[in-house]
């Protein structure tokens, strides 16, 4: 499994907590999660040891809205 393969995050995946466009993937051995760049970082500790595989695409977050 590699990164670089990974599919990315579109509009459409949206944050599992708020509902917000999810920039970070985080694959579990049961399923995945999605998470917007806020509950990325408010819920790392508890998925970083359980985790499979993270895909942070929050670097695209400032990106597409750093102008602002
Ligand atoms: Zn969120």
């Amino acid at each position: 499994m590699s990164t670089a393969t990974a599919t990315p995050l579109t509009v459409a995946d949206r944050c599992d907590r708020c509902g917000a466009q999810a920039y970070v993937r985080v694959t579990l051995p049961v399923g995945e999660l999605l998470f917007c760049a806020h509950h990325s970082r408010e819920h790392a500790d508890a998925y970083a040891s359980v985790a499979v595989e993270i895909q942070d695409e929050t670097d695209r977050l400032h990106e597409e809205h750093g102008a602002r």
